[in-house]
């Protein structure tokens, strides 16, 4: 599980978080919503290491991480640039963070194969990025986000540069992935319709705070507050 504890972030003297409590269990899916500049980005870079919190914890199962770098959580990160590196293959693409490792050649390549077959780009292996399609790109990204076998998976609108059609897809596809390995993971989105598709629960965010947390039938049956049924009623 995720927990953040009291977690309070600001940037100069502008408070961005104040005081959030948020526990996301083990194997559990769990989509960050709210409108644009509420604080969804923030929290997701205080969980992978990328910010520190200003104040709170942050504890993987028992582990208290607050203060440890990125490369020691092992956490895979999806971001909306998928950032894959063109000059390399998809194999090499893939590969890359068992390679920074310094895993053998071989036992990269296999994992590299076991990991493609599971997002279904096995046959894509020898391409660039920039010979691939938006969604083939995105299994990619994830397969590189997967391959270190991370405990947390944090996806920061990985769905956002895809068509109507592609982005349905890789919805069903990224739950699959999800339920398959068991991890835990967070999705953040300002499309209601995603949030509640893909994930178990929804947190609705609105000016730093968690307003609602509930499952999707439950948020949408009872909305706590009038932003919150605005929210979910109103496609952005
Ligand atoms: P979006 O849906 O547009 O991606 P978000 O919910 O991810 O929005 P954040 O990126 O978390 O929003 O930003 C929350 C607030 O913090 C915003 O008001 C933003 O301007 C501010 N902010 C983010 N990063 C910094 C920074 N490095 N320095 C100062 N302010 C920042
Ligand atoms: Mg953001």
């Amino acid at each position: 599980r995720i927990l953040l504890d009291k977690f309070c972030k600001s940037f100069g003297t502008t408070s961005v978080i104040e005081d959030m409590q948020l526990e996301v269990g083990s194997g559990e899916m769990l989509a960050l919503l709210g409108p644009s500049g509420c604080g969804k980005s923030t929290t997701l870079f205080a969980i992978c290491g990328i910010h520190r919190p200003t104040s709170g914890r942050i504890l993987f199962g028992d582990r208290d991480v607050t203060n440890l770098p990125s490369q020691a959580r092992n956490v895979g990160v999806v971001f909306q640039s998928y950032a894959l590196y063109p000059h390399m293959t998809v194999e090499e693409n893939i590969g890359f963070p068992l390679k920074v490792k310094r895993l053998a050649t071989a036992n990269i390549k296999q994992q590299v194969a076991e990991i493609a077959k599971l997002v279904q780009i096995d046959n894509l292996l020898g391409r660039r990025p920039g010979q691939l399609s938006g969604g083939q790109q995105q299994r990619v990204a994830l397969a590189r986000a997967l391959i270190r076998r991370p405990d947390v998976l944090l996806l920061d609108e990985p769905l956002a540069n895809l068509d109507a059609k592609l982005r349905l897809e890789m919805r069903s596809e990224i739950r699959r992935l999800q339920r398959e390995t068991g991890i835990t993971a967070i999705l953040v989105t300002h499309d209601q319709v995603e949030a509640m598709s893909m994930c178990d629960r929804i947190a609705i965010m609105n000016k730093g705070e968690i307003v609602q947390i509930a499952s999707p039938s439950d948020m949408y049956n009872d909305p706590r507050t009038a932003f919150v049924a605005g929210f979910l009623g109103n496609p952005p």
